[in-house]
C-alpha cells in the first residue's frame, strides 16, 4: 500500500481522533501517504478526499468527536455505491482503506475488499455491541461520563429519598448498563440481553426495601430497553414513591477521551497500518483475552458475544433487583 485512506462511520466515539492521530503518524513513517474522507462513505461517494500530513493531527488525541466528521449512507448499501466508491479510491490513488466504525462499517469495508482495495475495519463505538472484540473505541468513555452523571443523580435522589430511573445508551448491549451498576452501586439493571423483565418483581423488591427503611433507589435502564419515562411514571403509580426518569442521551458520546481510550485507540491505529503494510486486507483488529488480534472481518462479523455471566451474576449479588 502506498496511499492509505481514512474514514469515520456510524455513531461518532470518543478516542476516534486518537485512533485517526495514530494512523497518519504511523502511516508516515513507515514512508505512506494518507488522506482522510470526510463523512464516512457518504463523504467518500461526494469525493470529500484531503490530504494529511503529520501536523494536521497534533494535539487532536485529547478532542471528543471525530475530526474527520461521520455520517450514515444507503447508497453505498447498493452494489453500484460500492463500486463508485471503490473508483473514486482508485482515482485518488488510494490502494489501502482504514474504517473506524462498526459492524455496518465494516459490512462497507469488507465490500471495498472484494472491488481491490486492501480495507482494515477498526471497532468505534461507545455501546461495546461489536461481538469479536473485548474492546472499543469509546466504550470507556462513555462509561465514565455517565459514571458521573449518575453520581450527581444518586446524591439528589438520596436527598429526596426518590426512586430514579436512568437510561444510559445501549442500543443493543447492556454493557455501559452493567458496567454502571458497579460503578455506581445502582440498585438494579435492565438490559436488553436479558428476556423481559418482570415489572412486578421489581415493584415488588423496591417496596419489600422500602419497608426496611432504604430510603432511595436506583435503577439503570440500557436504551434497548427503553421505556423509561413510562415505567418511572408506573412504579410511582405502584409504590407512591416519588419517581424520576432520566435518559443521560448524547452526553455519553461526547468528552475527551480517557487514558485507556486515547491509548487502546492509537495502538490499534497503528496495528492497522502495520497489517496495510503487510499487504493484508479485509481484517478487523480486535482486543481479545487481553491481547491485540486481527480477524478476517467475514468471521468477526459471525461471532457471537454475550453479556459476562460471572459480571452479571455478582452484580445481581450486589442489587436489590
Ligand atoms: P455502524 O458502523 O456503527 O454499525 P451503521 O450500521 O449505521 O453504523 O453503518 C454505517 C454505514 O456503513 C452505513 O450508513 C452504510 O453506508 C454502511 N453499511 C452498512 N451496512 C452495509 C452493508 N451491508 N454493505 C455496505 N455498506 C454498509
Amino acid at each position: 500500500v502506498e496511499t492509505v485512506g481514512i474514514l469515520t462511520s456510524g455513531g461518532d466515539a470518543p478516542g476516534m481522533n486518537a485512533a485517526i492521530r495514530a494512523v497518519v503518524r504511523t502511516a508516515r513513517a513507515s514512508g505512506m501517504k494518507v488522506k482522510g474522507i470526510k463523512r464516512g462513505y457518504a463523504g467518500l461517494l461526494n469525493n470529500e478526499i484531503i490530504d494529511m500530513d503529520s501536523r494536521m493531527v497534533s494535539e487532536i488525541a485529547r478532542l471528543g468527536g471525530t475530526i474527520l466528521f461521520t455520517a450514515r449512507c444507503k447508497e453505498f448499501e447498493t452494489r453500484e455505491g460500492q463500486q463508485k466508491g471503490a473508483q473514486i479510491l482508485k482515482d485518488n490513488g488510494i490502494d489501502g482503506l482504514i474504517v473506524i466504525g462498526g459492524d455496518g462499517s465494516f459490512r462497507g469495508a469488507q465490500k471495498l475488499s472484494e472491488l481491490g482495495i486492501n480495507t482494515i475495519g477498526i471497532p468505534g463505538t461507545i455501546d461495546l455491541d461489536i461481538n469479536c472484540t473485548d474492546y472499543t473505541i469509546g466504550f470507556d468513555t462513555a462509561v465514565n461520563t455517565a459514571m458521573s452523571a449518575i453520581d450527581k443523580i444518586k446524591d439528589t435522589s438520596t436527598s429526596h429519598e426518590r426512586c430514579s430511573i436512568i437510561e444510559v445508551m445501549g442500543r443493543n448491549a447492556g454493557y455501559i448498563a452493567l458496567w454502571c451498576q458497579m460503578a455506581n452501586g445502582a440498585d438494579g439493571i435492565l438490559i436488553p440481553e436479558r428476556d423481559a423483565f418482570n415489572e412486578q418483581d421489581l415493584i415488588d423488591a423496591i417496596m419489600h426495601n422500602r419497608s426496611k427503611g432504604k430510603t432511595h433507589h436506583v435503577i439503570i435502564n440500557a436504551e434497548g430497553v427503553g421505556h423509561t419515562n413510562r415505567l418511572a411514571r408506573r412504579i410511582e403509580a405502584a409504590t407512591g414513591i416519588e419517581t424520576r426518569a432520566t435518559v443521560l442521551g448524547h452526553i455519553q458520546r461526547g468528552g475527551s477521551p480517557t487514558a485507556r481510550d486515547r491509548v487502546m485507540a492509537a495502538t490499534m491505529g497503528g496495528y492497522a497500518i502495520d497489517l496495510l503494510h503487510r499487504g493484508e486486507t479485509n481484517r478487523v483488529i480486535c482486543y481479545k483475552d487481553g491481547k491485540y488480534v486481527d480477524f478476517d472481518i467475514d468471521e468477526g462479523l459471525a461471532m457471537e458475544k454475550t453479556i459476562d455471566e460471572y459480571q452479571f451474576l455478582i452484580s445481581r449479588l450486589m442489587s436489590v433487583y
